[in-house]
């Protein structure tokens, strides 16, 4: 999806009053009547139908005609602007730059803020692929009143930025996270490859070794990644790593935490025998080498993302 920077700046008041309307009345609605977006937005001198032709022409609302009534649904487009003039108020944003990555359920841009330091805007878009089976089901959506991609993408960016805040605050090798907001995050731009665009390293059992410790630091903190490979480790030219993409990250209470840890530490080994022709028989393993010393899992959910929240999110992502 194109983001248009400009567009950031040059939408009206009405336009923003209407869009934030629309977002309002999909709270509960999944088409929002428009007869209720000119309720909500109450434009001084009335015109919301025409606000909402422009929005839709430029693809930040859709028109839907069902049966019983006439109405809109936020696009992605429009929620990114959301998203965008909230951060740009709040200056964590100045301006958008590249596109440098599209991921499965995310988008990646570089972006600036006003002293023109790079950052990095990660847009979630939950649901571009696993929502749309889901969706068909309808059972997880049957009981809640924001049942929608809009909400899914929120709660898989407020996990990210939840996490990634405690990992940096307690000293992890994580980028810096400077603000979230709806399905967005901005956070600071490691200037590394990742590991898997790496073909050769001059002494690959010392990177091995640091990414080992690195996910028994995680588990002594309560914490495991969860998709601990080579395109989530950035890796600087002096070997040293910094992990990204925290969405499915676990507490090593979770009934599952041997598997996903050992699937962490298996990963990195088996990338390691392929890539570098590297073995070690040197490994951590969950039951003996993960004493718990602290519990970060607890701060996290202490940060606002909640037990409830992590739920949610499971029955889109199964764990
Ligand atoms: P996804 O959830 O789609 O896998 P990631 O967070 O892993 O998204 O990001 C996708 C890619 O974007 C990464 O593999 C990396 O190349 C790049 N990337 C993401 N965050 C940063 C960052 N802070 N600095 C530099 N590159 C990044
Ligand atoms: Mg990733």
């Amino acid at each position: 999806m194109k983001l248009d920077a400009k567009l950031v700046r040059y939408l009206s008041s009405d336009d923003y009053r209407v869009l934030t309307a629309v977002e309002m009345g999909s709270r509960n609605h999944e088409i929002v009547p428009t007869a209720l977006i000119g309720h909500i937005a109450a434009l001084k001198h009335g015109g919301t139908e025409k606000v909402l032709s422009h929005l839709a022409k430029h693809n930040f609302v859709s028109r839907e005609k069902n049966a019983r009534y006439d109405g809109y649904r936020l696009t992605y487009g429009g929620f990114d602007y959301l998203a965008l003039k909230t951060m740009t108020k709040r200056g964590s944003i100045h301006s958008v730059g590249n596109q440098i990555g599209v991921g499965k359920e995310s988008d990646i841009l570089i972006v600036a803020n006003e002293e023109e330091e790079q950052r990095v805007l990660k847009i979630h878009r939950l649901g571009r692929i696993s929502f749309r089976t889901i969706k068909s089901k309808r059972d997880y959506l049957r009981n809640r009143k924001t049942g929608s991609w809009q909400y899914m993408a929120r709660l898989a960016a407020m996990k990210e930025y939840a996490f990634m805040k405690v990992l940096y605050e307690n000293g992890f090798p994580v980028p810096t996270p400077y603000d979230q907001n709806r399905h967005c995050i901005v956070m600071s731009l490691v200037d590394s490859f990742p590991l898997c665009q790496i073909s050769e390293i001059a002494e690959p059992g010392k990177l091995y070794s640091k990414l080992m410790d690195l996910i028994v630091r995680l588990a002594c903190a309560g914490l495991i990644h969860g998709d601990f490979n080579e395109f989530n480790l950035l890796v600087s030219e002096e070997g040293e790593p910094v992990l990204i993409d925290f969405p499915q990250m676990v507490s090593t209470s979770h009934r599952n935490a041997e598997m996903y840890f050992n699937r962490d530490v298996e990963c990195i080994r088996a990338f390691f025998r392929k890539r570098f022709n590297y073995e070690s028989s040197i490994y951590p393993r969950f039951s003996r080498d993960t004493e718990r010393e602290f519990s970060l899992d607890v701060q996290v959910a202490a940060s606002g993302f909640t037990k409830k929240h992590q739920d949610e999110l499971e029955q889109v992502r199964p764990q």
